[in-house]
């Protein structure tokens, strides 16, 4: 059932307003390709009203800045007691927007209501130090909030997204200006809303819709932007990085792309391998960042591992989210389309396709789940983050082979792999270049645990303590003493 869409505007300084503009833009639900609602398209002058309302809010004397940090945390937890409360419909809304099956979509919601409370925690607990140093001084560090957080996110997981980077934002007490993916603006704007039944004093949240080009660059350059957070393809990574670089030297933490390998040698139970590294990289209609979209198989089992894999992908349910599904469509057309070529390129670069690889249903961006064996190093399907439900399986024989090769891409931000040789865990934990490695399991990622890329798939880490490092300064004050 399609929910009741809300707000459709612009949140800046506390109220949903128009665009300077006037344009609008459409949002379309992936299930159908049919327009839902058309949402006001910020740009330029719009990040400009919203950072301007950031920076009052963020003014010494406001009464952000003012607030004790524990009621800050408070005013985080009432938000998330308003999630939990409109649970139901925050789901719902994820689903007809992004196109996500609703139990995951209610996976997601839960994902961030923990983030937001994990970070709600830390508001009082952000502390520095007292250093003995040198000379006749007192000195203590301070941790304070950088200021500003221009803060872009993507399509793949929308609030769950939102909540990793409000949680260490409003924790530290800095003021934002987010800007949700051009694709799935809605539950950003809904949670503006809870913003404000929480509590948080105008400006201290502002939600700006738009187009990367236009309204994500006008953040990533703007001057009185402190910090930028970034989550989306590292392309575009490297672009926030040149405008932090160009404008005011913004601080810049970035997590982006993936081609993640996970690792399965023969000492363990073949079923379970079996159904972790499908997970691995179908979790999601395949669109995570750290999906295991290389899946190395020891020559030993490959091609017992390959037979169940190809069962377990035939069986996995398509089908409208909010049926009982396993698999909803692709977010939009354009990630339907560079799917289909990387899937066609596949075929071509004579990689053996044991099943999907074409379009599901007659409406929507459904894509069966494929499964490509044999699959070269070589090979784009092999190199390319595909971002889609495709499985590249690859057979391996040596432990030094498999590291030399997992490791052999310009991203780096998970890896996996499955045995139960405590060496063959240790060993491969220390020589994989990546954010995060996983043993016997997979995309297992909790609020307390930091997470983010090596090389290409990143700078800097989200969640856990280091999550809260990105939006603070530290202040060093040394204070003369008088002698004795
Ligand atoms: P993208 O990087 O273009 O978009 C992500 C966000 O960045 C969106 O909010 C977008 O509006 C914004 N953006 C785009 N251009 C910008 C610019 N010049 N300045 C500032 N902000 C800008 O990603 P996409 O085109 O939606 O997807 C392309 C590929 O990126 C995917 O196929 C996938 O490989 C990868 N991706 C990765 C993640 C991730 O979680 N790391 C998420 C989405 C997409």
């Amino acid at each position: 059932m399609a929910p009741e869409i809300k707000f459709t505007k612009l949140f800046i300084n506390g109220q949903f307003v128009d665009s300077q503009s006037g344009k609008t833009f459409p949002v379309v639900n992936p299930a159908t390709g049919k327009v839902i609602c058309q949402v006001s398209e910020g740009d330029k002058a719009d990040i400009d009203l919203a950072v301007d309302a950031a920076n009052e809010a963020f003014q010494l004397g406001s009464t952000w800045r003012t607030m004790d940090a524990s009621a800050r945390g408070r005013m985080m937890d009432k938000l998330v007691g308003l999630m939990e409360r409109d649970l139901h419909y925050l789901a719902q809304l994820e689903t007809y927007n992004n196109g996500k099956p609703l139990k995951d979509a209610v996976f997601d919601i839960y994902g961030a209501m923990y983030a937001l409370k994990y970070y709600s925690g830390w508001a009082d607990k952000i502390h520095g130090q007292s250093i003995p140093a040198d000379g006749n001084v007192f000195v203590v560090t301070r941790k304070e909030p950088v200021g500003v957080a221009g803060q872009i996110i993507p399509w793949n997981f929308p609030l769950l997204m939102l909540a990793w980077k409000w949680g260490p934002a409003l924790a530290a007490g800095c003021t934002i200006v987010m800007k949700p993916a051009e694709q799935t603006p809605l539950t950003a704007l809904y949670m503006a809303q809870l913003s404000v039944e929480a509590g948080f004093p105008p400006g201290v949240i502002n939600v700006v819709n738009g187009f990367g080009a236009t309204a994500g660059a006008a953040l990533a350059s703007h001057d009185r932007v402190q910090k930028i957070a970034f989550t989306g393809s590292t392309a575009v990574g490297k672009l926030i990085m040149e405008a932090a670089a160009k404008s005011n030297l913004k601080r810049v933490s970035l997590e982006l792309g993936g081609k993640s390998p996970i690792v399965v040698f023969p000492d363990v139970d073949l079923d379970k391998a079996v159904a972790t590294c499908h997970a691995a990289v179908f979790a999601n209609m395949g669109q995570c960042c750290c999906a295991g979209t290389r899946t190395f198989v020891h020559e030993s089992i490959y091609d017992k591992f390959v037979e169940k894999a190809t069962e377990l992908a035939r069986k996995r349910k398509l089908g409208d989210p909010f049926g009982e599904v396993d698999q909803g469509p692709q977010v939009s057309e354009l990630q339907f389309n560079r799917i289909m070529a990387l899937i066609e390129a596949g075929k071509k670069e004579g990689a053996d396709l044991k099943t999907g690889g074409m379009k599901h249903g007659t409406e929507g961006y459904f894509i069966e789940p494929t499964v490509f064996v044999d699959v070269q190093d070589n090979m784009r399907i092999a190199k390319e983050e595909i971002f889609g439900p495709v499985q590249q399986i690859m057979k391996f024989s040596t432990m030094e082979e498999v590291i030399k090769r997992a490791n052999d891409t310009h991203y780096g931000l998970a890896a996996g792999i499955l045995t139960n040789d405590i060496n063959r865990a240790l060993t491969f934990s220390q020589a994989v270049n990546a954010g995060s490695v996983w043993v016997n399991c997979f995309l297992h990622i909790t609020s307390q645990t930091p997470f983010g890329g090596f090389k290409q798939s990143g700078i800097g880490r989200e969640m856990g303590e280091e999550g809260i490092h990105s939006y603070v300064e530290v202040k060093t004050v040394t204070i003369s003493m008088a002698k004795f």
